[in-house]
């Protein structure tokens, strides 16, 4: 079989060669989602040549991935909702605007929250666009497989692609994984869960077409409430008790469902997240039943599309400097050293209370809390800073935190940090990161001061 002989000789030249293959950059940033993609845009701008690494064949994180068409945590809570996000984040919205992808920001009827609903397939072209124009290297549908480490310092990131393994070497890495990959291949201190291990529930979200908007629009949430509730007490099959959002998405005529969770899932164990997908669909494809013979406006619904990955809201958190609890977010906390804000709720989705979907703890004083840089920077890995859903956090912080409008703020504070760093590994100053240095307000500084230049609310 000499052509098959010769087929695998190259194949396995080709392997070898990828394996030499050496990606550089003074930044790497792992993830494209929204924290990921705000800090390679920041960095980007504030001189830093950055490669921003990506999973998937599209940017946008949970928000084009998992469904989530609704941005949370741009404004603060209640009857006078303020802007908590600007910056890199503020521009995104504007650029969807105008690309009509996303509706003006609304509050639901009896909501106290003020959210951005948007279209996933214009996002990902915003979002290709936003990196183009800033000069960030993109890779996508590689993956980060490992870290190459000498003592507290990351020199390469492990990737893996269709061409084989290669690595990525950098100055600064940004994790911006949502599971805190980088970091845990590292060695880096997490944390996974609340104290028992047990994280917020996933879900599965989808969209339904041919639905009549206007009978949507009188359907009230003790309706929807009621509605799902008998269902679930006649024993509809995969009918959960608490009620659900309906979402309706801007010009396609689609409407974003939100009831499904499922408790049982770890987003970091394939076979769990197996389980949690095929489990997910069977969901979504009774509620759309339901839906359709209970639901007033509902009669003709067709289903558009799921996820197309279930939702993880909750892995890995990155042990920073500084871990943001719970009781701070709530208190409305400032700190010296400030790069973002957060201006959403708490927002737990755990066992169920009651006939609660989800248990929310609303942001007293100002209605916002200060995000410190130090909650951005692994504890004991001196060139890895983190934003997003993994930064350095409570669980109830992570809880608020993590929603989008806020990882698009920590995001471009972590690309700020990553900047003025890689250009102190150039120059002595400021400040590179490591372990507490006298001169750290220093770099602190160098970045909110890059911030505010680039118009984020700090
Ligand atoms: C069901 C559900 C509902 C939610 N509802 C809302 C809501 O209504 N509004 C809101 O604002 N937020 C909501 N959230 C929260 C929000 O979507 C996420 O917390 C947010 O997307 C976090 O942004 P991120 O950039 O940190 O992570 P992600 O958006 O998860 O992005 C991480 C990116 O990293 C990539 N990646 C991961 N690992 C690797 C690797 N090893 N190598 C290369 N790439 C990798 C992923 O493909 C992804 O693109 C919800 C979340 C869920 C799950």
């Amino acid at each position: 079989m000499p052509r098959a002989g010769a087929s695998l000789r190259e194949r396995t030249w080709r392997l070898a060669a990828s394996m030499e293959r050496r990606l550089s950059a003074e930044v790497v940033v792992v993830g494209g989602g929204s924290a990921g993609v705000a800090a390679a845009v920041a960095a980007a701008r504030l001189g830093a040549d950055v490669l921003l690494v990506e999973r998937y064949g599209f940017l946008g994180g949970a928000g084009t991935n998992s469904g989530v068409n609704c941005f949370a945590g741009f404004y603060t809570s209640g009857d006078d909702p303020r802007p908590v996000v600007a910056g890199v984040g503020g521009e995104m919205v504007e650029r969807l605007r105008a690309a009509e992808g996303c509706l003006p920001p609304f509050r639901a009827a009896g909501s106290r929250n003020t959210v951005v609903p948007f279209l996933p397939e214009v996002a990902k072209c915003v979002l290709d666009e936003m990196l183009a124009d800033a000069g960030v290297r993109l890779r996508l549908h590689t993956w980060v497989t490992g870290a190459e480490v000498a003592g507290r310092t990351v020199r390469a990131a492990a990737l893996w692609s269709k061409g084989g393994p290669e690595r990525a070497c950098a100055q600064v890495f940004v994790d911006c994984t949502g599971d805190a990959d980088l970091v845990a291949f590292a060695g880096g201190a997490f944390a996974f869960g609340n104290e028992d291990g047990t994280l917020q529930a996933a879900s599965m979200y989808f969209t339904v077409t041919g639905v009549d908007r206007e009978r949507l629009a009188r359907l009230t949430r003790p309706e929807i409430a009621d509605l799902v509730g008998r269902a679930h007490a006649e024993g509809w099959p995969m009918i959960a008790p608490q009620p659900g959002l309906f979402v309706p998405l801007p010009h396609t005529g689609e409407v974003l469902c939100a009831f499904h969770r499922d408790l049982g899932v770890n987003g970091l164990d394939a076979e769990s997240l197996t389980r949690g997908e095929v489990h997910a669909r069977r969901a979504a494809a009774s509620y759309l039943r339901l839906f359709r013979e209970r639901f007033p406006g509902f009669e003709g619904a067709r289903l558009c599309r799921t996820g197309p990955q279930l939702g993880i809201r909750e892995t890995r958190r990155v042990m920073g400097r500084y871990v943001l609890h719970g009781r701070e977010c709530m208190e409305g906390a400032r700190f010296a050293d400030a790069v973002a804000r957060g201006g959403w709720p708490i927002e737990i989705h755990d066992r169920d209370e009651g006939r609660a979907y989800a248990r929310y703890g609303y942001i007293r004083g100002d209605g916002y809390y200060d995000i410190p840089a130090r909650a951005l920077i692994a504890r004991d890995l001196d060139n890895v800073l983190t934003a997003g859903r993994c930064l350095s956090a409570s669980h109830g912080a992570q809880a608020s935190a993590r929603v989008m409008g806020t990882a698009w703020a920590t995001g471009h504070a972590a690309g700020a940090l990553a900047a003025v760093q890689s250009r102190g590994a150039r120059d002595p100053l400021p400040n590179p990161a490591g372990r507490a240095r006298p001169d750290d307000e220093a770099w602190y500084g160098a970045a909110q001061e890059a911030l505010r230049s680039q118009g984020a609310l700090i």
